[in-house]
């Protein structure tokens, strides 16, 4: 379908063969006469993690209202008034009647999660405690404040807090909640692979040991397979309509979405399918060098926290991905390189001009995209380079809006665009994933690639999305230490062995799917795990 008349095409301009049955019913919810309709809703069940997978603005937040009886669906006749009874007819007899039996009768009570942090303390005068205090009905925040690592923020104002600090404070002030349904609209902006590994655990304990439901967006997909017990993929058309599938295995409905075809469905969500490189890239024969750069330390403080970084080399035109826990001085080498920070021993002695793209985004200019873009760079507007930086980041629609009104997702595709139209040496890019949906990081990974490729141009991307890693870097530089205290960075290496090095400092390893080849957790002590571990080979196993 075209995306706007959804139910019929009514100049029979398209032939709809594909049309999927929820689509030949009304849909839930319309928001009124040419507004965005919502099709089928996800399935809450006690004891179990339920995951939603789909792009953003596709009609999540406004399935969740209905499920927590903030509104009533109006199964698509927007000019009359809704009534829960029409609703409970229309799903008696589905996996959904005694979940809208008890909204209908305002039992049940929720608590959510909201998915952008940074917005916590505009709304929230005062230290940690004070807002995680009122939050523990079930006496379980003390736990979730020592396994989250909060002890160390209590008593700091909100607003002096880092992007994970407050994405831990959000999980552990939704999880104390002592309701029936939680919904946590994305867990992993901000937090490192072992805070995410986690909070996944958190979660699942909550909904198995205390037998509530849960219902996560996520789209770091290595994650969202170990969090989730069930699954429901969401396709359409951002902003015109949404179709919430029946549950998938999880297995199942990731492997679909990767695939771009959903077959129960029988609906193709996307031209193209999402493939993992099953074996670790080969080593590439690296021409000219870019950097060699020496053993460099540098602490803050009288030592409070210190880096050293072992001297290496950086390659003309590859892709560096740089991996590691938070707090860990990754930032700090990026300003050393960027040389806004000097190291207190060794010495850089080149000039490079490095493009930076900061983690958090702070662009809160009374200024349009456009203007914005066309500030950076004079290629601004040309064929060339709308089909190397803004077309791959869907910028289209966006060129005319202000930089302030802008969503998370769309501030972050706006900042890569401004990083890679500048023209520089070095691009070092910090975490770029962040509120991407997983499209739009799919997409993101090939814009960046394609450049780095197209232009000679080095990149160095800092991210803890273990796929988007995967799927970009041509070497990894490993950071371990002890966070907040002391970092370590090893020369930068290649995939297999810093993998390896990674991923054995977080005892974690990962399988391949045996149909798509993707990566996915194994169960700590399952029988592969300890075999691997044995081999040593932690991420690229044969
Ligand atoms: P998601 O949570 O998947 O990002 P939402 O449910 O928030 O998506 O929104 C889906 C679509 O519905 C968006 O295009 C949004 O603009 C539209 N929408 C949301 N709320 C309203 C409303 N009250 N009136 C009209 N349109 C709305
Ligand atoms: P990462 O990028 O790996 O999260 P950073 O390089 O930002 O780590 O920070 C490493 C450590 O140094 C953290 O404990 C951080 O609080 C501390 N730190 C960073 N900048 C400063 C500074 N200007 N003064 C004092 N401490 C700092």
């Amino acid at each position: 379908t075209c995306g706007i008349c959804v139910e019929k095409c009514p100049f029979d301009a398209i032939e709809i063969i594909n049309l999927p049955t929820e689509l030949q019913d009304d849909p839930v919810h319309r928001y009124g006469e040419n507004s965005f309709a919502l099709y089928g809703l996800p399935v809450p069940e006690s004891g179990s993690v339920t995951g939603i997978l789909g792009p953003n603005g596709i009609g999540k937040t406004t399935a969740v209202r209905a499920l927590a009886g903030e509104m009533v669906p109006n199964l698509g006749n927007h000019d009359e008034e809704a009534s829960w009874e029409a609703v409970l007819d229309r799903f008696r007899g589905t996996e959904l009647q005694n979940y809208v039996e008890r909204v209908r009768g305002d039992d049940v009570t929720i608590a959510r999660k909201p998915q952008y942090v940074d917005q916590i303390p505009k709304q929230f005068d005062g230290v940690t405690r004070d807002l995680l205090d009122s939050t523990d009905e079930r006496g379980a925040l003390d736990d979730y404040v020592e396994r989250l690592n909060i002890a160390p923020v209590m008593d700091q104002p909100l607003d002096t807090l880092s992007g994970g600090e407050l994405q831990r404070v959000a999980l552990a002030a939704t999880l104390a909640r002592d309701r029936d349904f939680y919904f946590l609209d994305e867990i992993s902006p901000y937090l490192d692979i072992g805070q995410r590994v986690t909070a996944a655990r958190l979660i699942q304990e909550l909904a198995e040991d205390e037998d509530r439901a849960v219902l996560v967006v996520e789209h770091d997909l290595a994650i969202l397979d170990l969090l989730a017990d069930t699954l429901h993929v969401a396709y359409g058309e951002p902003g015109a309509y949404g179709v919430i599938t029946d549950p998938k295995s999880v297995r199942n409905g990731i492997n679909e979405y990767l695939k771009g075809y959903l077959s129960n469905e029988n609906m193709r969500i996307r031209p193209n399918e999402i493939t993992f490189q099953e074996h670790a890239p080969r080593e590439t024969t690296k021409g000219a060098s870019l950097i060699d750069y020496p053993d460099l330390s540098k602490s803050y403080g009288d030592g409070e926290f210190s880096l050293d970084v072992e001297g290496g080399t950086i390659f003309q035109s590859e892709v560096l991905g740089i991996v590691g826990p938070n707090g860990i001085g990754k930032s700090t080498l990026a300003k050393m390189f960027a040389g806004s920070l000097a190291p207190d021993e060794g010495e850089l002695d080149f000039h490079l001009d490095i493009a930076y793209k900061p983690q958090y985004i702070e662009i809160d200019q009374p200024m349009r995209v456009d203007a914005f873009l066309a500030s950076i760079t004079d290629d601004f507007g040309s064929s060339y380079w709308k089909t190397e930086v803004a077309n791959p980041l869907q910028l289209e629609q966006i060129m005319e809006r202000n930089l302030d009104d802008l969503s998370g997702g769309e501030r972050q595709r706006v900042a890569i665009a401004a990083c890679l139209s500048e023209d520089a040496d070095l691009y070092v890019m910090d975490e770029p994933s962040a509120h991407l949906d997983v499209e739009q990081r799919v997409q993101a990974t090939s814009a960046i690639r394609r450049y780095a490729e197209n232009h000679d141009a080095t990149v160095m991307v800092i991210d803890h999305d273990i796929y988007m890693i995967d799927l970009l870097a041509d070497r990894l530089m490993v950071f371990d230490g002890e966070p907040a205290d002391h970092g370590h960075a090893a020369k930068p290496q290649e995939m297999r062995a810093g993998m390896n090095d990674f991923l054995a400092d977080l005892d974690i390893t990962f399988r391949r799917d045996e149909r798509t080849q993707r990566p996915r957790i194994n169960k700590p002590g399952s029988q592969l795990d300890s075999q691997q571990k044995r081999d040593g080979e932690y991420y690229y196993a044969p």
